[in-house]
């Protein structure tokens, strides 16, 4: 059986000790979560006090991005082995809001995948088509570039410690969910595109989320679909008892 996550992109917000506050509070509220691994990527400032206080609890620790190189002068950037000295185990890798805004490539993506391997971060990619390749018919043929691009040159062993992330661009933060067989019918594309690179027990076991305005209401119908393993969640996880009812949520 694959893997069922909720993850929760904390992004720019919170203070320091309002993102403290919220880590004890879903410690607090996780013991009820039996189905899904719980998944927080607060901003950098707080990864290594976050990881000192979900110490042996029930949560693990992201970080939202990192850089494309291992060390070096480039200012206001983090390296993979920063994150996992601080505390992280998984890294979110692709984000549309790194792509629209530091103009992120598939190359760039797939240079950051590689450190983060290298530095034993799970990559959690993002993928998913703008609101005008949606109205075009084109999601499949844009997830297809940036999987393929994203993909390059990782081997079957390393893709094992991937998750991906399908997040239609004009679905996050808008409110706007994609229906339940909008996201089956992606997510089924994903796993088949894996399927044809990396062989059949490699796609059945690998988690494909969903990302874009999840939250309590829709979240049980999102994750019934056979191919959707669990969120990626911006906006909701910000509120404890929203994240832990999304995890429920399976
Ligand atoms: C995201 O940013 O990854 C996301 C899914 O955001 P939201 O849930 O707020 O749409």
């Amino acid at each position: 059986m694959r893997t069922q996550i909720v993850a929760g992109n904390w992004k720019m917000n919170n203070t320091y000790s309002e993102g403290i506050d919220l880590i004890n509070q879903l410690i607090e509220k996780s013991d009820s979560i039996k189905d899904a691994q719980l998944i927080i990527a607060p901003p950098y400032i707080l990864t290594s006090e976050a990881a000192k206080i979900i110490k042996n609890k029930n949560i693990d620790l992201a970080g939202q991005n990192c850089s494309n190189h291992p060390d070096g002068a480039y200012t206001g950037e983090i390296s993979a082995s920063m994150l996992k000295y601080a505390g992280a185990n998984y890294v979110i890798l692709g984000h549309s809001e790194r792509r629209a805004y530091y103009h992120e490539t598939d190359q760039i993506i797939n240079e950051k995948i590689k450190l983060s391997l290298e530095n034993e971060l799970m990559p959690i990619i993002c993928c998913g088509e703008v609101l005008n390749e949606r109205e075009e018919n084109k999601q499949f043929e844009i997830v297809a570039k940036q999987i393929n691009g994203m993909l390059k040159e990782i081997s079957p062993e390393d893709i094992k410690n991937i998750i991906i992330a399908y997040e239609p661009v004009w679905a996050i933060g808008t409110g706007k969910t994609a229906t339940p067989d909008q996201a089956q019918e992606i997510h089924l594309f994903i796993r088949e595109k894996i399927k044809n690179i990396y062989g059949t027990e490699i796609a059945n076991n690998i988690s494909i989320l969903y990302g874009g305005s999840c939250k309590p209401s829709n979240a049980k119908e999102l994750f019934a679909n056979p191919d959707v393993d669990g969120g990626l969640i911006g906006g909701a996880s910000l509120k404890a008892d929203d994240f832990i009812e999304i995890a429920n949520s399976f």
